[in-house]
């Protein structure tokens, strides 16, 4: 199949030719023609899948007709979790639209107003975002969102990770209730889903992600905790076990990654942790720590630790439960690595009993509940083990 099929102009068709790309890949394939017809999307979709493309060529598409309504504010806004993704956004932009007389505005954090202020004084057309910049220009009535037509919100579950939730939602509310919305995440599920049906209408279902396939060697326990100090606990005696190497910790939100991590040091532990809105630069650093061995515990959120592949992590811990089985099976799949053994035990509430069989229904694997020897929980004590 080839971009021509997809319904593109043909100015757009030539850039794509200059960029070397020959055909279209699969979010693009999908999303392009539906975009097109003017429908809401929810995509499940990687980064490295093309889902910039996916969106930005339509988008540009959709710019060539005059504005309905005359301003100065874009008519494309674009929200992403961090500068570095924003600016590729910008830079994929420029990419795809040579040719288009286009102005796009970059509003991210921990660069300079003046700048962001001068870009808004002309008439944009699209701006691309971080949700905590944009709110605040929207405060100080510095860009209008009345003429936005299209609205994407690129990595959504990233966002929401990052703690954007409330940003986003009153961005949401000052951009017209008639436009088109895009929401691009790893994963439709959990918080994901009920932000889709906040911002969208009757929106089409583009699932793209890969199933990845939970690998054998891995044995899988879990551990009834009655609060953060019996979890405290448990880990400090699953991390001093001499059979573990490195150790790989999950928590739901990135300020216990942060506390649990500074507690870990406290005990000894070489320990650091990873979270969304972490600069590439010190990103990069942590891993190299973990790869080069001088760290040994490594404290995550799902969304920092996609993708990563170190050999010597034999245990991964799930310190608070995952919200769903597809996570379940991406965190333990960080051990086990390299045709080695790995160990992966979760953490769970007296509530979270059903998750387990979730899990076990959608792995086909066994999660067996395990004790351990004098930190038993209230009621494995109450019922003599
Ligand atoms: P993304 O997932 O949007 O971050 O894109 C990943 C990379 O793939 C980017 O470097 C794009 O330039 C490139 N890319 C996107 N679509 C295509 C395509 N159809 N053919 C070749 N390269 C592509």
């Amino acid at each position: 199949m080839s971009f021509s099929s997809l319904g593109l102009d043909p100015s757009l068709l030539e850039n794509l030719a200059r960029l070397g790309y020959t055909a279209p890949t699969p979010v693009q394939r999908e999303a392009i023609p539906a975009v097109i017809t003017g429908a809401d999307l929810l995509v499940s979709s990687q980064t490295g899948s093309g889902k910039t493309a996916a969106f930005v060529l339509p988008g540009l598409q959709r710019l060539r007709t005059p504005p309905s309504l005359p301003g100065k504010g874009p008519r494309m806004l674009v929200l992403a979790p961090t500068r570095e993704l924003a600016m590729q956004v910008q830079k994929a932009t420029h990419g795809y639209c040579s040719g288009q007389k286009l102005l796009t505005a970059l509003l991210v954090g921990g660069m300079p107003y003046g700048l962001q202020l001068a870009q808004l004084r002309k008439p944009v057309d699209i701006a691309i975002a971080t949700p905590g910049r944009l709110k605040d220009h929207l405060d100080r009535g510095s860009v209008d969102l009345a003429r936005v037509e299209l609205l994407v919100l690129d990595e959504a579950d990233r966002m929401l990770d990052m703690g954007f939730q409330e940003e986003i939602d009153s961005i949401v509310a000052r951009v017209p209730r008639n436009r088109q919305t895009l929401l691009f995440s790893a994963t439709l599920a959990g918080v994901v889903g009920r932000l889709a049906a906040r911002v969208t209408r009757s929106p089409k279902r583009i699932e793209i992600t890969r199933r990845e396939e939970p690998k054998p060697d891995i044995t899988q326990h879990a551990l009834i905790a009655d609060n953060e100090a019996h979890k405290g606990r448990m880990l400090d005696v699953l991390l001093r076990e001499a059979e573990v190497e490195q150790a790989l910790v999950f928590t739901a939100m990135k300020r216990t990654a942060a506390e649990l991590t500074l507690s870990l040091l406290g005990k000894g532990f070489t320990a650091g942790a990873l979270h969304g809105d972490m600069q590439q630069k010190e990103r990069t650093r942590t891993l190299n720590r973990l790869r080069d061995g001088s760290m040994r515990v490594l404290v995550a959120t799902d969304v920092a630790a996609r993708g990563i592949d170190v050999p010597g992590i034999n245990l991964v811990v799930n310190y608070d439960a995952p919200r769903m089985a597809e996570d379940y099976v991406h965190r333990i799949g960080r051990t086990g690595r390299a045709g080695r053994a790995g160990i992966a035990v979760t953490f769970l509430g007296h509530a979270d009993r059903n998750l387990v069989r979730q899990i076990e229904r959608f792995t086909g694997n066994k999660v067996s509940l395990m004790v351990m020897p004098g930190l038993e929980s209230r009621r494995q004590r109450q019922s003599g083990g």
